[in-house]
């Protein structure tokens, strides 16, 4: 197992470091800790203060159970945005704005790195120190191979866009050889306008994907075999690095316990798991509606509520958002939580038969390795790429006329696409996407094969 007490000399050691937000912060940790296990000795650093009260509890129990990994804290410079911007685009403007001072603490540091692996919405300022330090740059994209590939493309797409054109009618824009076109519905508006910062943290961070040595993705060949055969074809986006699929990447040990009696006394694939991430929040007509489906439903349920962006902001009682008279009528049916729970924990109990998820890619892969079908209602950013992807490889169902972020949709609807995914129709496909995950990340699978492909890499470069 894992350990510092190991003296291979030749062990690498490589440094992680993450961004803003816990669909960015949980894939790096999960990395970390398997890079640890795999013999590397690994320090991770984290800018401060963190955006949300998840981020700092969740950092302080991986180091707590990681005494074998180090802790590099570096304090951020002060940042005031100009607009209005979400709080965690910010953090990465912020993050990407203090690097340099990095620059002095990474090149005493010992034994000297053999690697920095960082995230997407930092890698130029962070490539631009490494280069300066002679240190390998990767990148772990935390989103989708396929939505991956968008961004890879973002300069040629902004370019073409066929709405510059006037051409209203289209409905699907074509992508450089070999890759499908895309739905422009699945587009997030921001991606096309290069003023948004949605736009312009692409458009500053892809260049770096063809100056480092490989780009990790949180996928597996099976999940994505086209998009990522495609892209390292070589056709899409000249001198792009590697693609690395390194997923799914597992949970570590110390991930808090859930403690759910409730669910516990459920019967074996009865409940229906509801989370839309770290942080989005549905409007509160949404919730209700939702309420009212999940009702309608008659299906058991375990709710997880969100009523704001950022947790620390999230102050309003469950009650006063859904009402006390919902809760009674449903007290036997179901539970709803707000706070932070362990999802990949809830995921993978025997009670759990179904995810309705917005598709946060972490909830994606966390769902395809334990086999749990989801039902998809993507609401911004990549999560309609990935709600794509989902339903391709068999995971789970996209009712994409329905399930439209921008318009509210009623429970009776929703009633109908809860019943579908509870019948139970897709578990089997969805197991059979467990397996191949399963595979995939166990020993000798394809993703594990990649991991140890690398650190052979970064050993021999010692
Ligand atoms: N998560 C969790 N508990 C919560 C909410 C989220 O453990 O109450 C985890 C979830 O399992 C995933 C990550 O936080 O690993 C969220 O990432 P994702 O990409 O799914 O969505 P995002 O929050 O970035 O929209
Ligand atoms: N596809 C699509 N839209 C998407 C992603 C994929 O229409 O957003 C289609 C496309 O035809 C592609 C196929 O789904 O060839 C499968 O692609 P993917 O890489 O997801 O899975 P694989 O080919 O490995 O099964
Ligand atoms: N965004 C978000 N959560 C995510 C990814 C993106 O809230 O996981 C937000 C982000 O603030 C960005 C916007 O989504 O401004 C980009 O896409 P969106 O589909 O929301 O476009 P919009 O609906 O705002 O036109």
């Amino acid at each position: 197992m894992a350990s510092t007490t190991n003296l291979d000399q030749t062990a690498p050691h490589i440094a992680l470091f993450p961004t803003a937000g816990m669909g960015h912060l949980m894939p790096f940790l999960r990395l970390a800790s398997m890079l640890a296990t795999r013999n590397c000795t690994i320090t991770l650093i984290t800018a401060q203060p963190t955006v949300s009260a998840a981020e700092s509890n969740q950092l302080s129990r991986f180091f707590a159970s990681h005494e074998n990994i180090r802790g590099l804290q570096f304090q951020l410079l002060p940042y005031k945005p100009s607009t209005d911007i979400d709080p965690f685009f910010a953090q990465f403007i912020s993050i990407s704005n203090s690097v340099h001072l990095l620059h002095p603490l990474l090149s005493d540091i010992s034994p000297p790195l053999s690697a920095i692996i960082t995230d997407f919405t930092i890698a130029s300022s962070v490539c631009k120190i490494a280069t300066d330090l002679s240190v390998p740059t990767y990148i772990l994209i935390t989103t989708s191979a396929r939505f991956f590939s968008l961004m890879a493309c973002h300069s040629q797409l902004v370019e073409n866009n066929p709405k510059n054109g006037g051409d209203e009618g289209i409905d699907s824009i074509e992508l450089p050889a070999g890759l499908a076109p895309m739905p422009l519905s699945s587009i997030p508006p921001p991606f096309f306008n290069p003023n948004h910062y949605f736009s312009t943290i692409i458009s500053s961070n892809s260049t770096s994907f063809s100056k480092v040595s490989g780009i990790l993705v949180n996928t597996f060949d099976w999940f994505e075999s086209k998009t990522i055969e495609v892209l390292n074809s070589g056709t899409v986006v000249q001198d792009l690095a590697p693609i690395l699929p390194v997923g799914p990447l597992e949970s570590f040990k110390a991930e808090q316990a859930i403690d759910l009696p409730w669910l516990d006394n459920q019967p074996a694939k009865s409940v229906l798991f509801i989370s839309f991430g770290s942080r989005t929040a549905l409007s509160k007509d949404q919730l209700r509606e939702l309420g009212t489906g999940l009702e309608i439903s008659g299906c058991r349920f375990l709710w997880i509520l969100k009523g704001s962006e950022v947790d620390t902001q999230d102050k309003e009682a469950i009650e006063d958002i859904l009402g006390e008279s919902f809760l009674e009528r449903t007290k036997n049916k179901g539970l709803v939580i707000k706070g932070w729970v362990n999802q990949d924990q809830i995921l993978a109990h025997p009670a759990i038969g179904g995810f309705l998820s917005h598709c946060g890619w972490n909830s994606v892969m966390e769902a395809a390795r334990l086999g749990v079908p989801i039902l998809a209602w993507p609401q911004h950013g990549d999560q309609r790429v990935n709600a794509q992807v989902v339903e391709n490889a068999g995971l789970g169902l996209w009712a994409r006329d329905c399930f439209w972020e921008k318009m509210l949709v009623n429970g009776e609807e929703i009633a109908e696409k809860i019943r579908e995914i509870m019948r139970g129709e897709n578990l089997f496909k969805a197991s059979e996407v467990g397996e191949k995950a399963r595979q995939a990340h166990g020993i000798g699978g394809s993703s594990d094969q990649v991991i140890q492909g690398i650190i052979e890499t970064l050993k021999k470069k010692k």
